[in-house]
């Protein structure tokens, strides 16, 4: 087998096993995308968990030079909690009784090599988004999934994107049978409100664009 050939991103998927809910043409598409935009600003994430997301946007903006600020608390989202579908009993702290995936994505960013790009914020998004100022050129929405947390990580971030900019939203489900519907109600939300527009949708990945004003 060639590896010369393989794009980085999977090569080091092929190499390390890291956790996470990102098919690899979900995860090319970011990779892309980030390299598309990059020349409007840098990039932010909302939901690293173990880093999945993370290398593919972060090797975009490496080749780009730009930097993925990757936001987290790191203490799980609803799904990822005791007793629900998607825990991982390795990421649980039984002293502190909570979920903490910050060691495993840290260790995947240098795995990575991609500490001289991914700037991780271990916080809620609603605290990063309070004083957030710089425009970006592109926002992956990947963090809570129930409707209320989906529509004000998407409603608060989308402000933050510049003209031209993409929001990509992960999970997006028009049929509630298919999965849960929180993250294609807020994306739908944000169309509603006229400043992005429909761009398209690889696999579960919602891809919008940031209108020019007016
Ligand atoms: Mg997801």
């Amino acid at each position: 087998l060639r590896t010369d050939s393989i794009h980085p991103a999977l090569r080091f998927f092929q190499k390390y096993k890291i956790k996470g809910f990102l098919s690899d043409e979900e995860g090319l598409a970011l990779y892309n995308s980030t390299r598309d935009v990059a020349h409007i600003g840098p990039c932010l994430e909302v939901g690293s968990y173990c880093g999945r997301s993370s290398v593919f946007l972060g090797l975009g903006c490496q080749s780009k030079n730009t930097t993925l600020y990757a936001v987290d608390h790191h203490r799980g989202s609803e799904e990822h909690q005791p007793g629900e579908l998607y825990h991982d009993a390795e990421l649980f702290d039984h002293e502190l009784q909570c979920m903490d995936s910050f060691p495993v994505f840290r260790r995947t960013l240098q795995l990575a090599k991609l500490e001289d790009t991914v700037v991780p914020i271990v916080a809620p998004s609603k605290l990063v988004a309070r004083d957030w100022q710089t425009p970006l050129s592109l926002v992956f929405i990947d963090g809570g999934h129930s409707p209320s947390m989906s529509m004000e990580d998407c409603r608060v971030w989308s402000e933050k994107i510049a003209v031209g900019g993409l929001l990509m939203i992960h999970d997006i489900f028009e049929d509630e049978r298919a999965g849960g519907q929180g993250p294609y109600q807020a994306m739908q939300a944000v169309l509603n409100n006229g400043r992005f527009a429909w761009e398209e949708k690889i696999q579960s990945l919602g891809v919008l664009r940031r209108l020019p004003e007016g």
